[in-house]
């Protein structure tokens, strides 16, 4: 038998207006149907009928990754500091971290993730590749000190995650852990109701399918990618490539120097020749390390440094500055072009070998025409460094990609043997000699899960749950006085019986329109109105998505949501 929830004693008041911090609807929401309740700045209280959203994601959650042969465990969230020093995470993660010093003076931290706990915990629990591969999961609370804890539980300080860690001894084994858990992630999300594409995170250079993540499209989301309305490419923005086929750098004119007075800008060059900014080449100057390198790109795109940076990493990149122009009169600023260039050249895809431009010419007021990649000019380094636009080209099909915001509400990550060899994880091999241990690590933002599908499912009445998720199957609206508060229980006690979960709202001295916006607010997939017809054995159907009302007999109604829920 079903729970039979009664509104008269749940612990549960709905707000008509929206909390005045709050941006996104499932933050207004959330919190306006009494889900959740704010406890101090990205740190939440799960309310009765929240705990029941979240818990259902867990079940789910559970569920698949039980199936694929995961063996949940439950880590302490208190940690000590050693395993994060050994990683070198205790540095990296910076202000992240939460950390705290327990009576004896020893630090501690809250655990953000926990890659180092599971690999201790493995080295302690495994001695053979017998005792591999093995997948270890927990659902269990994260802490970070994030320094913009807003959209309510979307981005939380405290947060549930699940998080699972696999252990092989090949790199085959970690492929394949990989492989279930995409599927397993492929699966939660379809039974969550949850619209969803798996991107990869990192572009192709570094291996592409090592890492990918799981994006809810949604208005509200901090992640831009990719689509591609034509084939099934997506992309983190940060990931894509473009490919562009290189041309004959014979098949132009002569380099010819123009006399362009005060062009320092790529605005001001092209309209004094009277060209579109996309004939002109851009050469940004950074600093590499310290050593002054010059970036290609076509004059109308823009330079991502953060990508630059990511591409270049662990080396650091900085803006050159006035500086850096003083003792080099062949650097001439606003005119430098890469031809006789003496610096190392990067260059977008784009700058392609064949491609003609208008550059600079390294002189004051003086540019060149007819610039050839390959005859006048070579690129060093080909890396993907423009801001992606919409309307770039699809690397996969050409078509003109669409650009979107996203909820990140997974992530997979073949590891390989950076934990194990920071904690010197080996097991015996079957020739009796040590072999290092290769991992993988994989999130869901179970408690962001929630808020996604209510940024993608509400309305502008309310939340508006799918079934898997949803804190009942069905809402029963007692719409009267005191004779239909009895109907209703007496049907919602029947549903409760036939295995539906009943959310019934008995109560009294409530106005059937307050009842009926709260039903629409709480968003349980369906409404069972008990109004003047149940005297008559007639009831109400409503779904709250599509707003489709049917009325039909009590007996009937009972049928049809327990035949909905089987
Ligand atoms: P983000 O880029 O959004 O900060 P992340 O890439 O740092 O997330 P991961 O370390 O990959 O996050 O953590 C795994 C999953 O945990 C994420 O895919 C996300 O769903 C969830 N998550 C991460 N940070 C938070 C947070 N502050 N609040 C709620 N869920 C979170
Ligand atoms: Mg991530």
């Amino acid at each position: 038998m079903a729970h039979v929830q009664r509104m008269s004693t749940t612990l549960l008041k709905t707000l008509r207006d929206d909390p005045a911090d709050a941006e996104t609807a499932s933050h207004k929401l959330l919190v306006r149907a009494g889900y959740v309740r704010r406890s101090s700045a990205g740190v939440w209280t799960w309310l009765p009928l929240g705990k029941k959203v979240l818990d259902n994601v867990c079940r789910v959650v559970r569920e698949e990754m039980d199936a694929i042969g995961g063996q949940e465990v439950l880590l302490p969230a208190l940690l000590p500091k050693e395993p994060y020093e050994t990683s070198g995470r205790w540095e990296e993660y910076g202000d992240l971290l939460f950390r705290l010093r327990d009576r004896k003076g020893a630090d501690y931290l809250l655990g953000p993730t926990h890659e180092e706990i599971f690999t201790l915990t493995v080295k302690d629990q495994c001695t053979s590749y017998k005792d591999l591969p093995v997948i270890l999961y927990q659902i269990q609370t994260k802490y970070r000190d994030e320094a913009r804890p807003r959209s309510g539980v979307l981005r939380g300080r405290e947060f549930q995650m699940k998080d699972s860690y696999s252990f092989d001894t090949t790199d085959e084994g970690l492929a394949e852990a990989y492989r279930l858990h995409r599927e397993a992630y492929m699966r939660i999300f379809e039974r969550l109701g949850l619209e969803y594409r798996a991107v990869s995170a990192v572009s192709g250079a570094m291996g592409g399918s090592a890492s990918e993540e799981f994006l809810a499209p949604a208005a509200a989301g901090e992640d831009t990618f990719v689509d591609c309305p034509r084939c099934d490419y997506a992309a983190n923005t940060e990931a894509v490539t473009t490919v562009v086929a290189p041309a004959d750098p014979l098949a132009h004119g002569p380099l010819e120097e123009l006399d362009t007075p005060d062009t320092p800008t790529i605005e001001t060059l092209a309209a004094q020749l009277g060209v579109p900014a996309s004939a002109t080449l851009k050469n940004l100057l950074v600093k590499v390390d310290g050593k002054i390198t010059a970036v290609g790109v076509p004059g109308d795109r823009e330079v991502d440094l953060g990508k630059l940076g990511e591409h270049l990493a662990p080396a650091v990149v900085e803006l050159v500055t006035a500086e850096d122009f003083a003792d080099r009169p062949g650097l001439v600023r606003g005119y430098v072009g890469p031809q006789g260039l003496d610096l190392p050249y990067i260059a977008d895809p784009r700058v392609a070998p064949g491609t003609a431009w208008i550059t600079g010419a390294n002189k004051p007021d003086t540019h060149a025409r007819n610039v050839v990649c390959g005859r006048d000019f070579e690129v060093g380094r080909y890396l993907d460094v423009v801001v992606v636009e919409p309307g770039d080209p699809c690397p996969r099909c050409g078509a003109g990609l669409e650009i979107g915001r996203a909820i990140e509400i997974g992530h997979i990550f073949q590891l390989g043997r950076k934990y194990a060899d920071a904690f010197g994880l080996d097991v015996l091999g079957p020739q009796g000699k040590p072999v290092r241990v290769t991992m993988g690590s994989y999130g869901i933002g179970v408690s962001r899960a929630v808020a996604a599908l209510a940024e993608q499912t509400h309305d502008g009445a309310g939340l508006c749950w799918p079934r898997e998720v949803a804190p009942a199957d069905v809402h029963v609206v007692a719409a009267g006085k005191a004779q239909q508060t009895e109907l209703a229980l007496e049907l919602a006690g029947r549903l409760g019986e036939a295995g539906v979960r009943v959310l019934v709202d008995d109560r009294a001295g409530v106005s059937p329109g307050v009842k009926f916006t709260d039903a629409e607010l709480i968003g349980v997939p369906t409404i069972l109105v008990v109004g003047r017809g149940a005297a008559d054995g007639v009831v109400e159907l409503k779904d709250r998505r599509t707003g489709e009302r049917e009325e039909l007999p009590v007996q009937e109604a009972v049928a049809r949501l327990a035949a909905a829920v089987r």
